[in-house]
């Protein structure tokens, strides 16, 4: 039965926006949901969701803790009194751990003042994790709370896989290492994956594929990671919505001697108005289908570059896996798009890898094989759910401690 004692509060403070998800960590059942956008613009918007019932506001939301402060009057408005609830935790998205941070931790003054010390290695992102984390403590003292951090799953990668080949004493010096992201997706999806196979995930070399705005592959052999597309930054691998993925680094300074660019202009061009944006100007898979469709050159090729890149990192796992059992897409473009799923895995029947159309362009949206039932790889798709995983190490945590 749900109470509200059972009931874990997700929290994912973003650069400008704030999601959340109040949920029951066994069943995964939402109790409410919501997003806060724009923050800081005069245009902030929320959206809540209650059972059936949508509540909306607009208005400037000056930072993330006023932010916050509305979604909480929402909840109240929907006669849920967050702070007299009794919940059993408070679970926080934060996305750089760096060196420090391996597993889902309990939250106490040290374990804020350092998330916010890593800022220099995720300047967008663990200051709005931080402050976000500050400001449910005071809201609702008393309810324990846990940051999950997006990096932790890779933190182990083996140390040929996670060392950039650079003078060694600069990458100790700067913290520079691969350090991964949208590890808590991966270890959800590898997990699900191998219990909707039968399978024992020690028995597993599996390669997955996260395919939302930002995009990243993983090498997991045993329930471990051994590789990942993303590193220092979420910059790396794949091509994504508006980043690039994997550049030659001389590109940098090309740009900065010749066009004069700035750091923040060559952060800005990577982070904002490269991947799919910059070659076709759109960066939602849906609108770039649409120009392809309407014989759009620069969408094709984007969409070639995209599936191209796809299949070097395929290549490159299943070398370094020495064969793969399981391939499984997720997040909103791998869960979404059979034309991606089917491209990057076209002509490939030689290494058992095959993707049975009927299947790969099915309706159904829970989790599914697209491959044929005796082919020797199976191909998945697995829905993501990130705030279930941080619900879900949460509650671990605070039973355990
Ligand atoms: P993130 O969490 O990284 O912001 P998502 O995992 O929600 O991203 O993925 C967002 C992307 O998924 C969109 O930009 C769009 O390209 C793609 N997408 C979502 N739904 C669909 C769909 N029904 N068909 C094709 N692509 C989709």
């Amino acid at each position: 039965m749900t109470t509200s004692e059972n009931l874990v509060l997700v929290i994912n403070c973003g650069s400008s926006s704030i999601k959340y998800q109040l949920l029951e960590p066994q069943s995964g059942e939402v109790a409410a949901s919501g997003l806060v956008e724009r923050i800081g613009e005069d245009d902030s918007a929320v959206e809540h969701h209650c059972g059936r019932r949508v509540l909306e506001r607009s208005g400037r939301i000056p930072d993330h803790r006023a932010g916050l402060q509305q979604v909480f009057e929402l909840f109240d408005e929907t006669g849920f009194d967050l702070a007299g609830a009794g919940l059993r935790a408070v679970g926080h998205r934060v996305v750089h751990g760096g060196e420090v941070f391996h597993e889902p931790t309990p939250v106490t003054d040290e374990v804020v003042a350092t998330i916010l010390a890593l800022a220099d290695l995720a300047p967008l992102h663990n200051p709005p994790n931080a402050i976000g984390i500050e400001s449910v403590r005071e809201l609702l003292p008393g309810v324990p709370q846990v940051a999950v951090f997006d990096t932790a799953f890779f933190f182990h990668l083996p140390a040929a896989a996670a060392t950039y080949a650079i003078d060694r004493k600069v990458a100790a010096e700067y913290g520079i290492r691969r350090y991964g992201f949208h590890g808590t997706s991966h270890e959800y999806v590898s997990g699900r994956a191998a219990e909707f196979l039968g399978r024992d995930p020690k028995q597993l070399r599996q390669i997955i594929f996260h395919l939302g705005n930002g995009a990243s592959a993983s090498a997991v052999r045993g329930g471990r990671p051994i590789d990942t597309s993303m590193g220092l930054t979420p910059l790396e691998g794949l091509v994504m919505g508006t980043r690039p993925g994997d550049l030659d680094p001389g590109i940098l300074g090309h740009l900065a001697h010749a066009g004069g660019f700035d750091v923040e202009r060559i952060d800005e061009l990577l982070n904002r108005e490269s991947g799919l944006k910059g070659m076709a100007g759109v960066n939602d898979f849906r609108e770039l289908r649409r120009l392809i469709d309407a014989g759009d050159e620069n969408a094709r090729l984007a969409y070639d570059v995209y599936v191209h890149r796809l299949r070097r990192y395929l290549g490159a796992y299943l070398v370094a896996l020495g064969g793969v059992d399981v391939i499984t897409f997720t997040a909103g473009v791998g869960e979404n798009n059979p034309d991606v799923r089917a491209d990057a895995l076209a002509g490939l029947s030689a290494f058992g890898i095959e993707v049975d159309q009927e299947l790969n362009t099915s309706e159904d949206r829970s989790a599914r094989r697209i491959s044929p039932p005796d082919a020797p790889v199976a191909v998945l798709v697995v829905p993501t759910n990130e705030e279930l995983a941080i619900a879900r190490a949460a509650s671990r945590v605070v039973t355990s401690a």
